[in-house]
Order: C-alpha cells, then sequence, then structure tokens
C-alpha cells in the first residue's frame, strides 16, 4: 500500500485543503460571534450602574435588626438613667454624711502626695474625696483634642481638712 492511500488528507489538493480549512475557521468564528451576541444582553444585565452600586451600598433593611437595635437602645438609655439614679443616691449619702466618727472626732484621712502638693481628705465613713478648688480634664472636643480641662469648686468639707492639716 502506497504511503498516500494511508494518510487520506494527502489525498486532497492543497486547494481543497485551504477551501476546508476556511470554511472551518469561518464556521467557528461565526459560532464564536453568536455565542457572544447572545451573551451580550447578559452582559448589559450584569453591569453595574450607579443605581445597582447604590443599591449594594444601600444596607438591607430587616425588621428584625430595627427591632432590635430599637430594644438596644431603649436598654441603653434605661441602664445610663439607671446609672445616673445611682450616682445621684450615692452623692446624695456623701453629702448627708457628716463625716465625724463615733467619738464624735472628724473620720477624715488626709491623703498628701498630690500633683500640686495641696492635701486631700478621705472620709472613712462614706468614703467621699475631699478635694481642694482644682483642675479636672473633661471630655475632649474640638479644641482640646487632650480632654477639656474645667475648674472645680473646693469640697464643702475641704475647710476640716484644711484645720487637720494645720494641726499635723
Ligand atoms: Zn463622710
Amino acid at each position: 500500500m502506497a504511503p498516500e492511500d494511508i494518510n487520506r488528507s494527502s489525498a486532497l489538493s492543497p486547494e481543497m485543503l485551504g477551501m476546508i480549512n476556511t470554511m472551518t475557521s469561518t464556521a467557528v468564528s461565526e459560532a464564536v460571534k453568536a455565542v457572544f451576541a447572545g451573551l451580550v444582553p447578559v452582559l448589559q444585565d450584569m453591569a453595574l450602574t450607579p443605581e445597582k452600586i447604590q443599591a449594594l451600598k444601600a444596607p438591607p433593611i430587616d425588621p428584625a435588626a430595627i427591632a432590635k437595635a430599637k430594644r438596644e437602645e431603649r436598654e441603653n438609655l434605661k441602664s445610663k438613667a439607671d446609672e445616673e439614679a445611682a450616682r445621684r443616691a450615692e452623692r446624695a449619702r456623701k453629702d448627708a454624711c457628716p463625716h465625724i466618727d463615733k467619738n464624735g472626732r472628724p473620720a477624715i484621712c488626709l491623703a498628701h502626695n498630690q500633683p500640686d502638693h495641696q492635701p486631700r481628705g478621705i472620709c472613712v465613713v462614706c468614703g467621699d474625696w475631699i478635694t481642694p478648688r482644682e483642675w479636672r480634664i473633661g471630655p475632649p472636643d474640638e479644641q482640646h483634642p487632650n480632654g477639656k480641662p474645667y475648674l472645680v469648686e473646693p469640697h464643702p468639707a475641704y475647710k476640716i481638712v484644711m484645720q487637720l492639716e494645720s494641726m499635723s
């Protein structure tokens, strides 16, 4: 058997082969074009329009999440109110304390080693911290990123601290 009989493609003339190749590649490119033509509406649907981007950015509205946030807000407000009430009760208890022990002597211990070298007092009965006129640092604001200083008037019992200090 001659080699040209085994390889049948060799029986085709170069012209025939060229025509087949052209037909094949044309068919393939037509098919690819058709596929892409079919994809165009899909790709247009997938394109991110400003409206779609906005919809993605907007958080989904979940009634359960809103209810939860509202409940947490209520609980926060309630716990803040409770803390405020406890703070007022504590203040009232300290204000009502005569800062005197059972023998009628001042129940105030002196505390030194303060940054401004002025003594403080602490009542051993109510635990009140008795301060002179002093600067304190409040929460920060626009002009005071490290906290806003404010002046506090002396504790009403500070004169007892000064008396004790002069006697010691
Ligand atoms: Zn006291």
